[in-house]
C-alpha cells in the first residue's frame, strides 16, 4: 500500500487544487499549493494525474503524470508563464517543462533534477 498517495476517501489535502487531488502526491500538492499562494495568480490545470490506459500514457509509459507527481499548468502569455515560472522555482520545483500553452512540472525523484526543456509545440 503507497501512503502518501491521496486516496478518494481521505479528506482534502490541498488548498487551492482540491479538484485534482485524485491519485496525487501530498507533498507534490503541498508544493504546488505554495507555488499557487506565491504567484498569486489561479493555476489553471490542463493535467494532472493519468491512468496507466490514457492516451499520453501508452504514448510515455514513464511519465511522471501516471505516478500523480505532476501536472501541466495553463500559461498561455509571456506575463502568466513568467509568475508561474517565479514561483515554481522559489517554491524548490526543479523539473519543469515549457510549452507554447502550458506548462509542465513535476516533483519526480527519480529523474534528472534541475532541469529545464521545452516542448515542439
Ligand atoms: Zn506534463
Amino acid at each position: 500500500m503507497v501512503f502518501d498517495v491521496l486516496q478518494p476517501q481521505q479528506k482534502k489535502m490541498s488548498k487551492y487544487f482540491e479538484k485534482i487531488e485524485y491519485k496525487m502526491d501530498v507533498d507534490f500538492l503541498a508544493k504546488l499549493d505554495e507555488a499557487r499562494e506565491y504567484a498569486g495568480i489561479p493555476f489553471i490545470i490542463n493535467s494532472a494525474y493519468r491512468s496507466p490506459d490514457h492516451s499520453l500514457s501508452i504514448e510515455n509509459p514513464t511519465s511522471s503524470h501516471i505516478k500523480g507527481l505532476a501536472v501541466d499548468i495553463k500559461a498561455k502569455d509571456s506575463t502568466t508563464r513568467g509568475l508561474i515560472l517565479d514561483a515554481l522555482r522559489v517554491v524548490g520545483f526543479n523539473r519543469i517543462g515549457i510549452a507554447k500553452t502550458f506548462i509542465h512540472v513535476d516533483l519526480d525523484m527519480e529523474k534528472s533534477q534541475n532541469v529545464t526543456w521545452l516542448y515542439k509545440q
